[in-house]
């Protein structure tokens, strides 16, 4: 459509920038949002593309144009790609549960370790920024332009209808408000508003807590078992039981362990099938502690029935993280957090949780129910282990030749041998806890152990990719052992192939602990004969819970 008869070289420029704006625009819309969202951020967007065709004289306003220009199409441009990461990243939406709660949970050094561990992919993402920056001040720049001496060089009418038509719909679309806040200006300090709304729930949970306990009081949980006991329930961050060679892993990751099942045999209870529902910490630990029931239920929460029952418990936490101590640490009679320290990385190795550990074990209390939280591979893989403790380093074994066939890169190469140097550590302090347990006490007392991660991770094993995981199965497959000196009769050989799911191991716990009240579910404790399965619905398709 000509703008005029006669077009001159300046304009025809001017023309292809705005086109080629609206376009390259157009695309990193696209990118972070779908369907009617493309449109209705394009119109948010439109106002300025009008402004950039619309020929000017005065230098001054050219001037103010092209900045303004500039960064409207910078705001929208970076929105898009930002959310764009995340949708390939994580399958989520900024606003979303799993973003808002990690972001708002996320200390200084989670944010570098976070940094460090996904900066390739962040990297390209941000070169996708860079690049549209550039040419987004090269088109504004080459907005249209009217010379002084062509008073009349002005549009023709057809022009002016479509632009008073296009403004039409962007005044429809500023004047309506849930519209409106999809604009990039007014949707990211929204955004940070609701992190700091979420923080300021969490700093106070004590109303939470109290009705949590008076909660599991009023089911009267009374137990089945007298004299003494001791129950230790190990929860790990990201661990994915295919990297166990206790579950058939190709390399040595899991010594200790392995040794452990040599003595004990069938007393150790592996479950080989096990899942959680989450691929992140936040809803995982809610969902593993509060019997997997919706918010919205009223949910009893275990430690405050284990407190119920009698029990003391003890919250030990090499995590520090305001949600978790909030939402579930600090229902226990003693808290423990370990790492409290910001910024001390290296030291905040798994190892450094023992001592607590063995403190809370000689405690007189007779009924004792010790949590310990570890933080196991969470990234960045290489602070959890100590330094140059990874054998796995340049080594050309099976697990490498399989990586290599199956196209994986080599920082992802890189990053799996570094998992694993973090699983190989992990053992130790894992089969420790263990160790401790079977060691506490005189030899008669009750004592029960249990270990489970929290969600898996993946690292090469289905994408080219290392992290978190909400898309496939290995965000999801964990480990989960058991092991409890009585009843002394071996657990039977079925049970260790049942399909397992995290969010149902308090139901479990609960048998661990020698609980009962009204309300129990007992079709869902895996060790219980009525067992019975449901398989979770997860975000991702997974062929067989039996495997
Ligand atoms: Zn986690």
């Amino acid at each position: 459509m000509p703008l005029s008869n006669h077009t001159t070289r300046p304009q025809r420029m001017s023309r292809r920038a705005t086109t080629l704006l609206a376009a390259v625009l157009l695309a990193c819309i696209a990118l972070g949002h779908e369907g009617r969202r493309v449109a209705q951020l394009a119109l948010l967007a439109a106002p300025m593309l009008v402004w950039l065709a619309w020929p000017v004289h005065s230098a001054g306003v050219h001037r103010t144009r092209t900045a303004a220009v500039w960064l409207w199409a910078v705001a929208f441009a970076l929105d898009g790609i930002v959310r764009g990461y995340l949708q390939h990243t994580y399958q989520a939406a900024p606003e979303g549960a799993l973003v808002l709660g990690s972001a708002a949970n996320s200390n200084a050094r989670e944010s570098a370790e976070y940094f460090s561990t996904q900066w390739r992919t962040m990297a390209l993402w941000a070169a996708l920024a860079l690049g549209f920056s550039v040419l987004a001040g090269w088109c504004a720049m080459h907005g249209a332009r009217r010379p002084a001496d062509s008073p009349q060089a002005g549009q023709s009418r057809w022009v002016l209808a479509m632009a008073c038509v296009l403004l039409l719909a962007c005044t429809l679309g500023y004047a309506s408000k849930p519209w409106r806040r999809l604009h990039p200006v007014l949707f990211w300090p929204n955004w940070v508003q609701s992190l700091q709304t979420l923080r300021g729930q969490w700093s106070d949970q004590q109303h939470t807590r109290d009705r949590a306990l008076q909660r599991a009081q009023a089911a009267a949980p009374t137990l089945t078992q007298t004299g003494p006991a001791t129950v230790v329930l190990v929860i790990t961050d990201s661990i994915n039981r295919d990297n166990l060679a206790l579950y058939g892993y190709g390399r040595p990751t899991t010594p200790q362990l392995l040794a452990q099942q040599a003595q004990l045999g069938n007393q150790m209870l592996v479950l080989r099938n096990a899942w959680s529902v989450d691929a992140s910490t936040l809803p995982a630990m809610r969902n593993m502690l509060n019997f997997g029931q919706p918010e919205s239920d009223d949910p009893l929460h275990l430690l405050a029935l284990a407190r119920a029952a009698g029990y003391k418990v003890w919250w030990i936490s090499n995590h520090d993280d305001m949600a978790i101590e909030q939402k579930h640490g600090r229902l226990a009679d003693v808290v423990d957090m370990v790492n409290r320290t910001p910024g001390r990385a290296s030291a905040s190795l798994d190892s450094e949780l023992l001592d607590c550990v063995q403190e809370a074990l000689q405690d007189p209390a007779e009924r004792k129910l010790v949590v310990v939280h570890l933080m196991g591979a969470h990234p960045h893989y290489s602070l959890r282990f100590p330094d140059g403790a990874n054998p796995f380093q340049g080594s050309k074994d099976g697990v490498e030749t399989d990586l290599i066939q199956a196209g994986r890169s080599a920082w992802v190469r890189k990053f799996r041998r570094e998992y694993d140097a973090a699983v190989l550590y992990h053992d130790s302090i894992v089969a420790e806890l263990l160790q401790m347990t079977r060691d506490t006490g005189a030899p008669q007392t009750y004592r029960a152990w249990m270990y489970l991660s929290d969600h898996g991770q993946e690292v090469g094993h289905v994408n080219d990719y290392a992290g978190h995981s909400p898309s496939t199965p290995a965000g999801y497959r964990i480990p989960a052992i058991i092991w409890r000196n009585q009843p002394p009769t071996p657990p039977s050989a079925d049970l260790a192939t049942r399909p397992f799911r995290a969010d149902w191991a308090a139901w479990t716990l609960a048998d661990l602990l020698n609980i009962q009240w009204t309300g129990q579910t007992l079709s869902r404790d895996v060790l219980a004969p009525g067992y019975q399965w449901q398989a979770p619905v997860l975000p991702v398709e997974v062929g067989s819970f039996a495997d």
